[in-house]
């Protein structure tokens, strides 16, 4: 095994860059090629059939079998044109990554010939034998049909020779089995609150999408060195290690040059996903050694968050070409920065405008207001849900350290902002009267803007000008649940507020005194949930302690959020998910958490038995025939003296290996009685507080060993070589 740890360390060092040359230096002669998006639609299909797609797209409108035959044919010709032989429905199912069967377009026919076939039916709708997908308990194998149906909105592709067309998927009786269905329920919901309530201020106002913009970090370790540990492979992260003498003290990673090879890495991705029309726009490094993070420019949110899934996956397979694996896990190495995913969140206009962007007049400001203080309330109704949709074992381990957002949801919104939101709480009115009521007590756009500078990067949900940051997402993540949930509760939150706005109108209030009315109401009544200080500070946590905000570390606290009658409620009338599919997600993710820990727990014991004892335990013999060397060849007082600091080791590493074995012991124990209870939530319970404080405990000794063993018998990379060789 020792020999493993330095045969991949010669691999690593022997590497050489791996140039890919694309056809082009401009990225506009190939962006979306691989896509049937409009250009291709409008070459491949008839005028009647293109606008009635784009009617799909756009309004929501069905699409009839004989156009669904009519997109089929031309999307297969187009497939073809491009070399692809295969087609599948790409759906999103509740593991959390895709999911995909290929079917060949082709057909045998009489005397032994085949056509090429894909017909409407194959497009709408199939039926994946996919009775091993989670349904937690929504489908029984009696009833284990599941259904998977075209979702028009976004854009079929090709990869690696497969026609991919997004779908959603749900089962036999119409519930939902995938991420997909409820984030698109969630943002017709976002579209129509959203639409009235901009209708106090603009009647053409038709649509209203949400934009996502996420920012994906992830760390790159070459695939000899990967493939030496285990635990990467089987966990996504180092169970143990040393931390490396230097690692991120001197943020010298942090923006720096990008190396040879990984630019090159980068460099292909990138062409990938320009392929397939995701529209990347910046790369950097990250603030750990060999950690990285790309960005596109911000899309439609079901859009944006099928091309993350889209980007993890050809991260993942772009990275094989250049002998690198990317880490998407959370926390891949301790006392170093984990990864995390912004989700960049906003609404946006049929008219282009966007409605948490201070506007230029006073109309325009009383609507930006209208959505800033809207979403704060939001936000303080529902950060139990916003918790839960980002709780993950992975994120456990980041949430709360000194790098990444406490689990306490509060959110950030500037010193000028803040300062506009306690005048108006203060002198309770928004509107001081003079021009015709209009003159709103809100600074104007620049001041705004400026204050952009002051950015907190402590917050987990920041306004930073024109958006918000939720910074608290993994990285491993889909971006699908956060932004289910957060569209879902601004959603009700503007419903709310037309309900009582438009209450107030029937009591013959003005329009803009009603809405400047209930305005004032949730400020005051959200302010617990604005904090502009330091998140990751002790005090933070006392404040928010007083404030009577959640702090919730554990996942499985956290996920308990699915079921409370609020959320329920939530999730029901705005027919998002009723019970039986909350309880059901709840379930799948609470098993995966127990399952993961469960891993996690193995693994941790079978290498601390057989990798690192053994080797332990050879380092020590080691020391002792040396010991009994010295005593062979040196006088009684001569050898105490010079033997003293070989006995100490010899006892320490014993220690050690006593520590590590029990451990260990315990840690099975605690294992073996947790699995036998019948609770999925006991169950997790049990993981969450009697098998996981065994995972550090276990460490630190192992840890403790590899300072005192030789180098030459360590059989697993350490830090300073999986951090710094590439
Ligand atoms: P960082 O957080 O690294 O400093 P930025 O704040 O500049 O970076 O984040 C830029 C991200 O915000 C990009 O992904 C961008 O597409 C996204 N973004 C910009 N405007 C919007 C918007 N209106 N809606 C959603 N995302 C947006
Ligand atoms: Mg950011």
């Amino acid at each position: 095994m020792e020999n493993f740890r330095f045969d991949a360390l010669k691999i690593t060092l022997s590497r050489k860059p791996h140039k890919i040359n694309p056809p082009s230096n401009r990225v506009p002669d190939f962006f979306g090629e691989m896509t049937f998006n409009k250009k291709a639609m409008r070459e491949f299909l008839s005028h009647d059939a293109f606008n009635k797609v784009i009617n799909a797209i756009e309004k929501g409108d069905r699409i009839e079998r004989k156009i669904a035959d009519q997109v089929a044919s031309a999307m297969k010709a187009w497939a073809i044109s491009k070399g692809a032989t295969h087609y599948t429905h790409w759906f999103h199912p509740l593991t959390g990554a895709t999911a995909e069967k290929h079917d060949a377009f082709v057909d045998p026919e009489k005397e032994g010939r085949a056509i090429d076939n894909f017909r409407g039916a194959e497009l709408v709708q199939q039926e994946p034998d996919a009775s091993s997908f989670p349904s937690g308990g929504i489908r029984n194998t009696f009833e284990a049909r599941g259904y998977t149906a075209w979702d028009p909105t976004s854009p079929a592709f090709i990869m690696d020779g497969t026609l991919c067309i997004p779908t959603i998927f749900v089962s036999y009786t119409g519930e939902a089995l995938d991420y997909k269905t409820p984030l698109l329920k969630a943002l017709a919901a976002v579209d129509k609150a959203a639409v009235d309530v901009c209708r106090y201020f603009d009647r053409n106002v038709k649509k209203v999408i949400a934009t996502l913009g996420w920012e994906q970090e992830y760390f790159l370790i070459d695939s000899a060195l990967y493939t030496a540990r285990p635990d990467l492979v089987l966990t996504g992260r180092t169970v143990f290690g040393h931390a490396s003498a230097k690692d991120q003290q001197l943020s010298d990673h942090y923006f720096g040059t990008i190396q040879e090879r990984v630019m090159d890495f980068m460099r292909n991705f990138e062409y990938e996903a320009y392929r397939l029309g995701i529209p990347i726009k910046t790369r950097h490094n990250e603030v750990a050694p060999n950690q990285f993070e790309c960005a596109p420019v911000y899309e439609e949110t079901n859009l944006a968050v099928d091309h993350n899934q889209l980007l993890m996956h050809l991260l993942k397979r772009v990275a094989k070409n250049h002998n690198f694996n990317v880490l998407l896990h959370e926390k891949p190495f301790a006392k170093v920065n984990g990864s995390g995913k912004h989700n960049n969140w906003s609404l946006q206009t049929n008219l282009g405008e966007n409605l948490l962007s201070p506007g230029k007049t006073p109309k325009e400001n009383l609507r930006f207001l209208t959505f800033m203080v809207n979403t704060l309330k939001a936000l303080h109704t529902h950060s139990d849900l916003l918790r839960a949709s980002i709780a993950n074992s992975g994120n456990e381990h980041r949430l709360g350290g000194h790098e990444a957002p406490p689990a306490i949801i509060s959110a950030f919104i500037g010193t000028q902002l803040t300062n506009t939101l306690n005048q108006i709480e203060k002198t309770g009115t928004i509107i001081n009267g003079k021009d015709d009521g209009l003159n709103l007590n809100i600074p104007k756009i620049p001041e705004i803007l400026l204050d952009n500078t002051d950015r907190n990067r402590t917050s987990p949900f920041a306004f930073t000008g024109n958006k918000f940051e939720l910074r608290a997402v993994g990285s491993s993540a889909t971006c699908s649940n956060p932004m289910m949930s957060l569209n879902l509760m601004v959603a009700e939150q503007l419903r709310e507020f037309k309900r009582e706005v438009d209450g107030l109108i029937k009591k013959k209030k003005g329009k803009k005194e009603a809405i400047a009315q209930v305005l004032v109401k949730y400020i005051k009544d959200s302010r617990a949930i604005r904090f502009e200080g330091n998140n990751y500070s002790e005090e933070w946590v006392k404040e928010a302690e007083k404030r009577g905000l959640p702090n919730i570390n554990s996942t499985p606290e956290a996920l308990k959020a699915y079921l409370t009658d609020k959320n329920v409620k939530l999730f029901e009338s705005n027919k998002v998910l009723n019970r039986r599919e909350l309880q059901a997600r709840y379930n799948i993710r609470l098993e995966n958490y127990t399952k993961q820990l469960q891993i996690e727990s193995r693994v941790i014991g079978d290498l601390a038995t057989n990798h690192i004892i053994p080797v332990a335990t050879r380092y020590q013999n080691l020391l002792i025939e040396n010991a009994r060397g010295l005593k062979e060849v040196l006088d009684q007082k001569t050898y105490v003296k010079l033997s003293k600091n070989q006995i100490t080791s010899i006892k320490e590493i014993s220690e050690h290996i006593t520590e590590v074995k029990s451990n260990v012991e315990a840690m099975k124990e605690e294992r073996r009685k947790a699995n036998r209870m019948d609770s999925t939530d006991d169950m997790a319970k049990a993981y969450y507080e009697n098998v996981r404080p065994y995972l550090e405990s276990i460490r630190y000794h192992v840890d403790k060993l590899e300072l005192m063993v030789d180098d030459m018998l360590w059989p697993m990379p350490k830090y300073r070589e999986l951090l710094f060789i590439k």
